[in-house]
């Protein structure tokens, strides 16, 4: 079942009054059915702007939220993405309308399963996820264009920073999991990486080593 008129529309509302302006990524928003991520008893709050509880004791981010990470990244069509923390799935159907390819890794393999059978099912052939400690990245897919991470570190992963291409742009929280962490945004330059706040966050604890469920 997909969300009636009226119900996109508020959740659309509700993004915008949030700060997502930006009009590729309202579109993905509006076109991704978030439902589909979301099992059991809170599919029903699918269209609420909440984060909502998924297996493995883990969290769908809140959709301003998403709209909002999704945003500073600038993603480009031709883009190749690596996104850590895979979770629902939702944030990487998100990126895999605004991009060319999409790598999504999560530590539990169970996430990685459930995820991978709702882009079939939603005919989403540009994801590509995998079970694996994202703070290594994907040394054998870098480098890539953008990187996003939906788990806090307490500062960006070298691996990570040496996986970007000049010129591309990561985003992350950062911080210590029980307080509130800053999401930032991490541009790579010719020498260096320039460094810029965006908002105070909270997500879970970017863990090491895989889940086990
Ligand atoms: N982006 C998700 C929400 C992610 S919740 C969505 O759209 O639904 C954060 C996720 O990060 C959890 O699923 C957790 O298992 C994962 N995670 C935490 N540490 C990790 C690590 N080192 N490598 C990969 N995934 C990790």
């Amino acid at each position: 079942m997909t969300a009636d008129a009226e119900t996109k529309m508020q959740f659309l509302y509700a993004l915008r009054s949030k700060g997502v302006t930006d009009k590729r990524v309202l579109e993905a928003m509006e076109d991704v059915d978030r439902r589909a991520f979301v099992k059991g008893i809170f599919a029903e709050r699918a269209y609420e702007d909440m984060p909502l509880p998924i297996a493995c004791g883990q969290t769908i981010s809140q959709p301003s939220i998403v709209g909002v990470m999704s945003q500073a990244l600038d993603v480009q069509p031709r883009d190749k993405v690596l996104e850590i923390g895979t979770g629902s799935g939702y944030q990487a159907a998100i990126l895999a309308r605004l991009a060319r390819r999409v790598y999504t890794v999560d530590r539990f393999p169970r996430l990685v399963a459930d995820a991978q059978a709702v882009f079939d099912a939603q005919n989403i052939p540009n994801i590509t996820a995998f079970t694996a400690d994202g703070s290594h990245g994907l040394p054998d897919q870098a480098p890539f264009d953008r990187i996003l991470l939906t788990a806090a570190a307490e500062d960006p992963p070298g691996p990570l920073l040496a996986q970007l291409r000049v010129g591309g742009i990561m985003v992350l929280p950062v911080g210590q999991s029980d307080a509130v962490q800053q999401l930032i945004r991490v541009t790579r330059l010719e020498s260096g990486y320039d460094y810029a706040e965006l908002r105070p966050v909270r997500f879970v604890p970017l863990l090491e080593g895989l889940g086990r469920d």
